[in-house]
This record gives C-alpha cells, sequence and structure tokens, in this order.
C-alpha cells in the first residue's frame, strides 16, 4: 500500500458528472481513467472511482500521497463560496472524509482543497468552491466530541489501572 497523508478536495464543473462521465473524459486525455478516488454526487450518494491503493491525477505535485475526492457541482467554474454544496453532499463529504482520516491516519490539516495547494493555485482554481476551514473545523469538533478529555487524568493513560470484578 502506497502512504496515504492528504486529502484533496475537488469539484466537477459539469452538474450531470457520474464516475462513469469523468472516467470516460479522463480516458479521452490519455489518463489511465478516472483521477480522482471518490465522487459525491448532489443526492449524497458515495461513487467509488480509482482504487486509493493507486495513484491519482488530481492535484499535480501533490498526486502520491493523496486521495481526491470529487463533490459533483452545479455549474461552470463556480467561484467559491457560490453554495453549490447540500446538505446531503456536506454530511457525505463528512462522513467520508472521517472515514479516511482514521483509516489511514490522516492529520486533519492535511484535508485541503485543491486551490490551497500549490498547483492549484498557479492554475488560479476555485476548486472545490467552498472554504475547506469549514471541513477542517467540522472534523476537529466531531473528533474532539467523541474523544473527551478526562480532567485530572494522565494523558497517556498510565494512572488507570483495570478494573478486576
Ligand atoms: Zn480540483
Amino acid at each position: 500500500m502506497r502512504p496515504i497523508d492528504m486529502i484533496v478536495i475537488h469539484q466537477t464543473d459539469t452538474p450531470t458528472a457520474t464516475v462513469e462521465s469523468i472516467d470516460r473524459y479522463h480516458r479521452s486525455l490519455g489518463w489511465a481513467g478516472i483521477a480522482y478516488h471518490y465522487v459525491i454526487y448532489r443526492d449524497g450518494s458515495v461513487h467509488k472511482g480509482r482504487l486509493n491503493s493507486e495513484v491519482g491525477a488530481h492535484c499535480k505535485g501533490d498526486n502520491a500521497p493523496s486521495i481526491g475526492i470529487c463533490c459533483v457541482g452545479k455549474g461552470t467554474a463556480l467561484p467559491v463560496g457560490a453554495g453549490y454544496m447540500n446538505q446531503a453532499m456536506w454530511d457525505a463529504l463528512l462522513r467520508l472524509v472521517d472515514q479516511l482520516i482514521s483509516a489511514y491516519h490522516i492529520p486533519v490539516s492535511r484535508v485541503v482543497g485543491h486551490r490551497e495547494r500549490l498547483s492549484g493555485r498557479e492554475q488560479g482554481k476555485t476548486c472545490p468552491g467552498f472554504d475547506v476551514d469549514t471541513i477542517r473545523y467540522r472534523l476537529n469538533e466531531e473528533r474532539a466530541a467523541r474523544c473527551p478529555v478526562v480532567h485530572g487524568s494522565d494523558p497517556r493513560g498510565i494512572d488507570v489501572e483495570p478494573r478486576v470484578t
């Protein structure tokens, strides 16, 4: 398995994009099939693209260690904050990213948007069209809520003896 320590989030320009149509388009560019590992449709369903064990082709310079997730957008070249994400898509994206960062031990700070990366900035990308801080903030909040800090105990847990019953 290749080392994975980053998630890059994208949006499509086409509202009717599917895994199959993206796969056909990327093959027409001479690529080895769909460039993303996951695609989130407008109904919030999550669809598999490239295998996670395979390097994607979605963010130049960052493909080797990353997983690419693409959210199906509403129209062409949406500016940041255009609000194309609906509740079902937010929920699906958060759940998927949360599962992936747990599975691969990816720091929340390494969940990024395409336009935050060097190649995205150089290409003038608005992708994924929303502030990815929102996702990072929610992930930190939800993960902290699942692991409450017990005040007064050793954070490493070494002062806790197993209880014998
Ligand atoms: Zn992108």
